[in-house]
């Protein structure tokens, strides 16, 4: 298997520092807002790595942090009179809502930054320890010039950057290019006591505490979105291997940025969705698959005309899957009725036929590994895909043996699951039982009983129905 790593600018053949398992660390949300469609990028596509090599037998440990204390929720926390926990627990439940319904296994741990705060303090005094690290009215400093390998990740030179910061504002600081670790309280901010000042990490430091933590000194892929390179990543490896004296990652990975409608996505221009936004036109299913449409280091492109085309080729796999289903469905009653004396024809027995179609359906399988193999090529593995999909739509007929169809059916759902696609999709409900689950809801509201009327939202979420809750009540729609 081929991975590109951006520490060395190549593709690499993976070798999973333990035989049969991978440790993987993916840098996850800041928590004071509904993610946007270009944060799930990476939580689609990571998702989509783990399951490959989960695929392959590899037993795989993903984590994935929140950073639940930040300027931004800090702030947010301040214009809604809230607590900076009470926001970013909000932000962590909603966060859990969108990447069920794009269809993300739960990570193996999700560490909160707040609740690694002692681990920081260890690191950042062995730090100081080791002379890598110095601290001045109560900020502690990271000495970037101790650490010869800085700017390895981001190909930058430290020389070049330094000429590169014009005022050197911080009159603190030994050197313009040394950063924070830890920063002393100010007034109205959470602070957790320290050696140095009642206060709170800097970023870059959670992410390599709890790396360590979870996964061990090294571990075999760190990954994130492209913007992250510099200097989040460079700081991480900065303090991981001054701290450790290992490799802190040895594949590093990360992707391309999404622009919508070419352009760079900004709130201020009200170039900007949330995933929750899409959810209110599309099933996520949708949002995923359009994901994986392009390649992952590449920059992609949204709009909808793309949206809408994703849903189309979403579609056509799902109806094919479907009529499988239902081709193996009828050809099981007829089975039953042969059996009574009832009727004849249908076979169970594969025909020659079947059995040259089943090789070239393995052959499109291999198609799918390859592509998959050459530094997750997605496009390519889901055009493997759509080749089964015409196989099957071609030669699954009523006529197929049962054991026919269930092997097309089982390959193509086994390959879109390694992607994360549901090929087939959940039964659908009637519309008095989305009714009757509706008025349940507002019943466990009124209790405030919130843990069932999200239970309720997310299984109605689940069978594609879409709640918007208006003034004159709540509206629903088939996605
Ligand atoms: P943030 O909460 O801004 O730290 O971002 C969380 C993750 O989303 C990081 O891995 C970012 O690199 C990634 N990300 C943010 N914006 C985009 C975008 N427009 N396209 C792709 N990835 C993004
Ligand atoms: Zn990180």
């Amino acid at each position: 298997m081929k991975i590109y790593n951006t520490l060395t600018k190549k593709k690499e053949e993976f070798i999973p520092l333990e035989e049969g398992k991978v440790k993987m660390y993916v840098c996850g949300p800041t928590v004071y807002n509904y993610i946007h469609i270009g944060n799930a990028r990476p939580i689609i596509i990571f998702d989509t790595v783990r399951r490959y090599f989960e695929y392959k037998g590899y037993d795989v440990n993903f984590v994935s942090n929140f950073t639940d204390v930040d300027d931004k929720i800090i702030k947010k926390a301040i214009d809604e009179g809230k607590t900076a926990a009470e926001i970013s627990e909000r932000y962590i439940r909603e966060f859990n809502k969108d990447v069920e319904g794009l269809n993300v296994e739960p990570a193996t741990r999700n560490p909160k930054a707040t609740e690694e705060i002692d681990g920081m303090v260890e690191m950042i005094a062995a730090l100081i320890e080791k002379g890598h690290a110095y601290e001045k009215n109560g900020t502690v400093y990271f000495r970037t010039r101790s650490f010869p390998d800085y700017g390895k990740l981001s190909k930058k030179n430290i020389d070049d950057l330094e000429a590169g910061i014009r005022i050197a504002v911080n009159e603190d600081k030994e050197d313009p290019m040394d950063f924070v670790l830890w920063k002393p309280k100010k007034e109205g901010e959470p602070f957790w006591e320290s050696p140095w000042s009642e206060g709170r990490p800097g970023w870059h430091i959670e992410c390599s505490v709890m790396s360590k933590k979870y996964l061990g000194e090294e571990i075999d892929i760190h990954a994130g979105g492209e913007d992250l390179i510099f200097p989040h990543h460079e700081n991480e490896i900065a303090q991981s291997e001054a701290c450790n004296g290992k490799e802190f990652a040895r594949y590093w990975m990360h992707n391309g940025f999404l622009n919508i409608d070419n352009k760079k996505m900004s709130k201020s221009t009200g170039n900007f969705f949330t995933v929750r936004d899409i959810s209110q036109s599309y099933d996520l299913q949708v949002l995923r698959f359009f994901m994986l449409s392009a390649h992952y280091r590449s920059p992609i492109n949204f709009n909808r005309d793309l949206m809408e085309a994703s849903k189309n080729a979403l579609d056509r796999i799902q109806t094919a899957a479907a009529n499988l289903e239902h081709l193996i469905d009828t050809a099981g009653k007829i089975e039953c009725e042969m059996v009574s004396g009832l009727s004849t024809g249908g076979s169970q027995a594969l025909s020659k036929e079947e059995e040259e179609l089943l090789k070239e359906s393995a052959k499109l399988q291999e198609k799918f590994e390859a592509a998959m193999e050459d530094d997750f090529n997605t496009a390519d593995a889901v055009s493997a895909i759509f080749e089964l999909v015409k196989l099957s739509n071609t030669y699954g007929t009523k006529e197929s043996s049962p054991a026919f169809l269930k092997e097309l059916l089982d390959r193509i759902t086994l390959l879109c699951g390694v992607l994360g696609i549901k090929a087939l999709k959940k039964e659908e409900l009637l519309d008095e039982e989305i009714e009757q689950l509706i008025k349940e809801r507002q019943e466990a509201r009124k209790q405030k009983d919130f843990k069932r009327s999200d239970e309720i939202r997310n299984l109605l979420l689940e069978k594609g129905i879409l709640l918007e809750d208006t003034r004159e009540g709540v509206r629903w729609k088939r996605a």
